[in-house]
């Protein structure tokens, strides 16, 4: 199956590439900014399946800068999706929990009301909601605290103050699921070969890791696993204050992911013991 990927140097889209003989398209082939060259490339590719691993993902500038991240995240993949229907080929598409707005203490389920907090959840809500109306077979995978050995996340950046801090204050009242980037790009794989046998699997799904855990704890994991023994200190939200607001709730239901796709929610602990490996701790 001919697979054309928009991403190239991110951290799922990285991962698509370890896993797959896939096309992937950087930025200086594909501009998100362009909507319309991004629909040119799925056509001048002429794929089997497309896989939108890029984003404008830098959640704090995005709230200065929602015309721009609304071009990327929204109509970008609008414009996938329109092309992918019209060419009749899956489109397989990758959101987050900040489409919801973080209350309460349970799970997200896919059918949940939305209600992003910032610039950034609205972006990509714009995205998933034009790629439902496109009409072709699509699959959106809603994630959160996305991490690798590569590109910037929370691990590497706990690796680094790690390595330099004797003390460190981490947020305790956020309480979501790290998602190894290999195991996204693995169900995107997965959702895009099966798309093209059955569209009747279209939908919204999350794949989030398990356990539910908050920075707090899942910094002291990343300590223990990788052998830095930094004080982590308890701090709430309220003292680590950010330009866009952090759902305190990012949970997320995948029991929707297990039925149709057989997958359970994959262990992060597990994702982070390869990481580490790959870095060399
Ligand atoms: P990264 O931030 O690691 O990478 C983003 C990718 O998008 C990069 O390859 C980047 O290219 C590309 N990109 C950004 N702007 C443009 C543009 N204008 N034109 C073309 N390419 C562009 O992303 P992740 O792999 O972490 O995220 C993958 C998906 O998961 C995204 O949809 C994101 O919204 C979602 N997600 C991520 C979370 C996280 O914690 N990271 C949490 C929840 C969801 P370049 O290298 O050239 O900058």
């Amino acid at each position: 199956m001919k697979i054309l990927v928009f991403g190239r140097t991110g951290q799922v889209a990285t991962e698509l590439q370890r896993q797959a003989d896939v096309i992937a398209l950087g930025r200086d082939k594909a501009d998100l900014s362009d909507p319309t060259a991004c629909a040119a490339a799925i056509r001048s590719h002429a794929p089997d399946a497309v896989i939108n691993a890029a984003a404008y993902t830098a959640v704090d500038k995005a709230e200065r800068n929602e015309d721009a991240a609304t071009v990327i995240n929204g109509d970008a993949p609008a414009a996938m999706a329109q092309t992918c229907a019209e060419l009749g080929i899956p489109f397989v598409h990758i959101s987050t929990d900040y489409v919801f707005d973080g209350t309460g203490e349970t799970p997200f389920a896919t059918d949940h009301p939305t209600g992003p907090l910032g610039a950034y959840g609205r972006s990509k809500l714009v995205g998933e909601d034009a790629v439902r109306a496109a009409g072709g077979a699509f699959v959106i995978f809603r994630t959160s605290w996305v991490v690798s050995a590569h590109g910037n996340n929370f691990v590497k950046t706990m690796l680094r103050l790690g390595a330099e801090r004797d003390r460190l204050t981490i947020v305790a009242d956020q309480i979501g699921g790290p998602t190894p980037a290999a195991d996204i790009a693995s169900l995107c794989l997965a959702a895009a070969e099966q798309l093209a046998d059955d569209a009747s699997k279209s939908g919204t799904y999350h794949i989030s890791g398990a356990p539910d855990v908050s920075w707090a704890d899942f910094a002291r994991l990343i300590f223990e696993q990788s052998g830095f023994s930094p004080e982590v200190v308890d701090i709430p939200t309220t003292d680590f204050p950010t330009p866009a607001v952090r759902p305190a709730n990012s949970r997320m239901d995948n029991s929707v992911t297990k039925a149709v796709f057989g997958l359970d929610r994959p262990d992060w602990r597990v994702g982070l013991q390869n990481i580490l490996n790959e870095l060399g701790l």
